[in-house]
């Protein structure tokens, strides 16, 4: 058994024991939060991330702005091209 295998198997193990996946990174997690700016469940980490970044402030007003005028399924102003994944 190489250690590529175990390391791959341990993953695994991991996404396998996580209740959910994160939808942005893809790794397993216990606790997810929607995204401000699209509709992704994002681990931790990935809100994080999302929060810092410069154009958050301006999702969280579209989206508190599109909630006073009753707008509940505001899908968010999308996801900014640095906070993408790479493929
Ligand atoms: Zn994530």
């Amino acid at each position: 058994m190489n250690n590529t295998n175990n390391k791959r198997r341990r993953i695994l193990e991991a996404n396998r024991l996580c209740s959910n996946v994160c939808d942005r990174c893809k790794s397993g997690t216990d606790v997810t939060q929607m995204s401000l700016f699209n509709t992704q469940m994002c681990c931790s980490e990935c809100i994080e991330k999302e929060r810092a970044h410069p154009k958050f402030p301006y999702a969280r007003n579209c989206e508190l702005n599109a909630l006073e005028e009753g707008d509940y399924n505001f899908p968010g102003i999308g996801l900014p091209d640095n906070l993408r994944p790479p493929k």
